[in-house]
């Protein structure tokens, strides 16, 4: 699918890592091209503000990688939600991965050298990128400690990891909530991502009459394409007349 031009009616939902950001070895070891905040401020300018991060990071790493745009954002796949006017909702109140299954998911990778956990605020990681090879064996250790049916949380496939995460939330949930709310209502979505959790919220943006795209599939895969994109969005905008110029015989 191409991506369209973005118009001054458009919403971004924008996940991060493989989205904006090159997948690194480790979540600590991403990189941020220099010109990312500032292409992403001039796009929040342009549409009034209507751009959002929908990340499985929490929502203190959004803000730090991207420092210092602060838009709106959904953190650990919308258990955290800030909303554009800076409200912040949290996702049930009060309900943290029981210390055991901690202690056991680090027991059971202390023999698996790459194999690392890493703990949320409302949930946890385990990576296996560096260590592709144990997959299996970390999948089966997970599924040991949370049962499927779990009425609070589930296993979320990531690449080259599983993580942890409230049942009650998901980016679908995310970019419903921050639908209803200016500057993002009425506005036509495009979700952009990667990965499995991605997918709840391009089937939202599309419930919403908008878009979601797949970066393996509209952009080739690279996130550098994702991000020429947007720049193109930006002088793409600049070119286009505000909104109430544009009726029939407004001045040019
Ligand atoms: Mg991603």
């Amino acid at each position: 699918m191409t991506p369209p031009d973005l118009d001054r009616k458009s919403a971004l939902f924008l996940d991060l890592d493989g989205t904006l950001l090159e997948i690194a070895a480790t979540p600590e070891l991403v990189v941020v091209p220099p010109a990312l905040p500032g292409l992403l401020a001039h796009l929040h300018q342009q549409l009034d503000g209507a751009v959002a991060i929908v990340s499985g990071r929490p929502l203190h790493q959004i803000d730090n990688l991207l420092a210092p745009f602060h838009p709106a954002a959904a953190g650990e796949h919308g258990v955290s939600l800030r909303f554009c006017d800076g409200t912040l909702q949290e996702l049930p109140v009060g309900i943290a991965i029981p210390d055991d299954w901690r202690d056991t998911l680090t027991r059971g990778i202390e023999a698996w050298p790459g194999v690392r956990i890493e703990n949320k605020p409302h949930g946890l990681a385990v990576h296996y990128r560096l260590a592709p090879e144990r997959e299996a064996e970390v999948w089966e250790l997970v599924r040991s400690v949370v049962p499927a049916d779990h009425p609070w949380f589930r296993l979320i496939p990531a690449r080259e990891a599983v993580e942890l995460g409230l049942r009650a939330a998901s980016k679908g949930d995310a970019v419903e909530r921050l639908m209803a709310h200016a500057p993002f209502h009425g506005r036509r979505p495009i979700f952009i991502g990667d990965d499995f959790t991605d997918e709840a919220g391009m089937s939202m943006a599309r419930r919403f009459g908008g878009m979601g795209l797949r970066v393996a599939e509209a952009f080739g895969g690279d996130p550098a394409n994702v991000r020429a994109w947007l720049t193109h969005g930006t002088q793409h905008l600049d070119s286009q007349p505000p909104p109430q110029a544009a009726s029939p015989g407004a001045p040019a």
